[in-house]
Order: structure tokens, then sequence, then C-alpha cells
């Protein structure tokens, strides 16, 4: 009997040689933008201990509450698999006192998260982000060149059709008295409803973070959001101002957005300026990139007063738009393909067509070949499907005199060449210098 066939975990995917090269693709255009930010690679690990995700991202948020991957280890400490980056990224600065260094700190970084959410088209259990983050002052010109170099790269990846949401949250003085207005307006709401609309765990959501109730994507809830008393109607001078000069930043950079008072994000550690750029093309998670000021966080993990702002892009997301745009970046799927393909007949053949193959690999030419022999029909058939612009024969009597015999698929014409100068000549052909 046929043994069971295992299968990935619910929520997580694999990512095929396609796909994973347009990821690349992705990745290599986010480093060059980002280093001429001045943005440097930071590399944290997979897993944290609990705290720093309870402490940072906040004990009362969905992240926390629900979707944390939490184990006991073997030493009896409790570790969480990331759910985000940004945590990691400000215990890492705290930890190697990055900011002893002058000026601001940039760093990105690109990897796996997990979060424990109903899996459905675009949310994942294991997603990956490019996140940025840059750390070392509160003045709006930051936010402004944050979010000029995550369009610039949006952008150069070949999206369009974004909408940017752009909002000030407030800060740890105007924040909490509009919590205290949203709360005691949503509990009237509630008592209104009855117990008709709103289940116990709603209420104790919203007792719990008021202003996650306005993130509910629950049409049943939208009446009452739309009637909801939104931040901009509290915030103190401060915020005010800073919104007002991050949007001027924006104009004068020609960077579109919208200013949306009702926007909150889920993580509690964001102040001031947060901001969301969604896609029309999504489906209902039409995010493919959110972020915002964290003024607090790297205080509250023990670090000296740091004000900072960074994003994070939805890997998944963006490659799903790349895809629907036909665009991909930098180039169509298979812009790598295998070049030159040996197909080789007999026991001295085979051995000759793996050092064939090494010395010209070593030139720079991409060479694949058959393996487990076959006949000439057959290898010549893999040699065809394997997109190969030119095919390298080799037989015994190519072997014993010294030559190989190579076709060029397009012209299907066959030619004898010295064994010794067939690199040279493949070099001169595939890279041509200029
Ligand atoms: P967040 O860290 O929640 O601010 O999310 C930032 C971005 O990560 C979102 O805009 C999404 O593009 C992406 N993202 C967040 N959660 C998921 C998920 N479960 N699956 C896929 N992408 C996600």
């Amino acid at each position: 009997m046929a043994r069971q066939k295992l299968t990935a975990v619910r929520g997580v995917k694999d990512i095929l040689p396609e796909e994973a090269r347009r990821w690349s693709e992705a990745e290599r255009v986010a480093r060059e933008i980002f280093a001429r930010y001045g943005y440097g690679e930071i590399r944290v690990p997979a897993f944290e201990r609990t705290e720093l995700f309870s402490r940072g991202i906040g004990e009362g948020t969905d992240i926390v509450t629900k979707e944390m991957y939490t184990f006991e280890d073997k030493g009896g400490d409790s570790i969480t698999l990331r759910p985000e980056a940004t945590a990691s990224i400000c215990r890492a600065y705290v930890q190697n006192s990055l900011y002893a260094q002058a000026g601001v700190a940039k760093l990105f970084c690109t990897g796996p998260m997990f979060r424990y959410e109903r899996p459905q088209a675009g949310r994942y259990r294991q997603f990956h982000q490019i996140d940025a983050e840059a750390l070392g002052t509160d003045d709006p010109a930051l936010d402004a060149e944050v979010i000029f170099m995550l369009m610039e790269f949006l952008e150069a990846v070949g999206l369009s059709g974004l909408s940017l949401q752009l909002n000030n949250i407030g800060d740890a003085e105007c924040r909490p008295v509009y919590a205290a207005a949203l709360l005691e307006f949503l509990r009237e709401e509630t008592a209104g409803m009855g117990t008709g609309g709103m289940d116990e765990s709603l209420a104790e959501r919203i007792e719990r973070n008021p202003l996650r109730f306005l993130d509910s994507k629950d049409p049943a809830h939208a009446g009452i959001i739309s009637r909801a008393p939104t931040i901009d109607q509290f915030w103190n001078e401060r915020c005010r101002r800073h919104l007002d000069t991050l949007c001027r930043h924006l104009d004068r950079g020609g960077v579109h957005y919208e200013r949306n008072p009702a926007l909150v994000r889920g993580l509690d550690y964001y102040c001031l300026t947060v901001f969301e750029v969604t896609s029309e093309n999504l489906g209902a998670q039409n995010a493919v990139c959110g972020g915002g000021r964290y003024d607090g966080l790297v205080e509250e993990l023990g670090g000296p007063p740091t004000p900072a702002i960074g994003f994070a892009i939805g890997m998944e997301r963006l490659l799903q738009l790349t895809e629907k745009a036909g665009a991909g970046p930098g180039g169509e799927p298979g812009d790598q393909p295998i070049e030159v393909f040996i197909v080789a007949l007999g026991e001295s053949a085979e051995a000759e067509s793996l050092t064939l193959a090494s010395e010209l690999r070593g030139r720079g030419l991409r060479v694949d070949r058959t393996f487990g022999g076959g006949s000439m029909k057959s290898q010549m058939k893999r040699a065809d499907r394997s997109g190969a612009r030119y095919v390298i024969v080799l037989g015994e009597d190519e072997i014993s005199g010294g030559v190989v015999s190579l076709r060029e698929m397009a012209e299907s014409r066959q030619e004898s060449f010295e064994r010794a100068g067939i690199g040279d000549y493949l070099c001169a052909r595939l890279r041509p210098s200029p």
C-alpha cells in the first residue's frame, strides 16, 4: 500500500523556483534602493523570549493574545516565533548599543514571520516581510523620507494603483483622552445594540483596547465606526503640527496620500504617524504595507529614549500584485534560464560532461546536463525542455577525436568544435563584450 503523502501544515506554503526568483528580485531591488537611503541589513533571530513581544507589541493586542506561536523550550524558557521584526530590531539596537553611533540608525531586514491567524487568500501563518526601521529622531522629515523610500520601492517593482493612507494616532498625552472618549462611545453603542450584535469577547476587546474596534472589517460594525469620534478631534498641538509638516514634505515630494483619521494599527507601540499602503487588487486582505512611529518602544525595552519609525511590506501580497500586473520585478519568470545543455552518450562522455559543465560554469555560463543516461532522443528532449540556446553533444567519437558537437537550438544545425576552444566560443556568443 502506498504510504500516506505528507503535506505542509495549514497556512504555510512552498515557494517554488519560479516564484522564488521573483522574490529574490524584489529583495534585490529593495537592497539597492534602501542602500541609497543609507540603510544597512540586520538579521535578527526567528525566535525570541516571549516577553519581548508581550512587552513590545502590547499585552492586549490580537497578536499577543491570540496569534503567537509560543512554546516552552527544553530549558523551561518561554519562546515565541517572531510575529514581526520591529521588536527584535529594537532589542538588537539596545543590546548592541547601536544608539552610541552618531545620527539616525537605519536598518532593514527580510524574512519569515509567524502568526496563528485564520488562513485565507493573502493571509498565511508563515509569511514574509521586508522591514525597514529608522531610529534616532522624531523629525517629521524622517517620516517623509521613510515614506519616499517605501513608495520608490513599490513603484520600482512595478506596482501601481496603490493608496497610501495616512494618520496620526496621537501621542502619550492626547491618545489616552481619545481612547477614553472612544470607549465611552462604544460602550453606549454596545448597550444600544443590546446583546444582538456584539458577543462577549468583542465587548472585552473594546474594554481592553477601544482603538482596535476601528480596525474591524465586520460589515455589522461599519455604521458604528463611521459615527465614532476620530483622533483628529483630540490631537494636541504637537500631533497636529507633526502631521501637517509631514504632509507638506510629502506634497513637495509629489507623493499622493489620503488623510484617514480612522486608520489605526494593530500594535500598541505606534504613536503619531501611522500609515498603510493598500491595493484594490488584493481582495479582503488589501494591505501590502503597514508602518508608523514608535517613539516609546526602545525605552520600553530598556534602551535610552529613542524616537523611531518603520514599515513592513508583506512579500506574499507584493508578489501577488506584481503577478497581476504581469510586470514582475525586473523581468519575466525564467529570466535566468539555462544557456548550455550537455548531452552525454556513454561512460567516458558522462564523466567528461561533468568536467566540461564545471569549466563552463566557472566562466559564468548557466549550464545543465542530463543525469541517468538514456538514448540520444530522450536526452535531446530534455535538452529542448531546458530552454537552452546551445546543446553540446558528447559521444565516444567526440571524446576520442578531442571535439564536441554543438547545436544551436534555434538553427537546428550541428557543428563540430575543438574541445579546447568551446569555452571561448560560447562565451563570445553568450557574453559578447560591449
Ligand atoms: P503588520 O506587521 O501587521 O503591520 O503587517 C505589515 C504587512 O505584513 C501587512 O500590510 C501585510 O502585507 C503583511 N502581513 C501581515 N500579516 C500577514 C499574514 N498573516 N499573511 C500575509 N501577510 C501578512
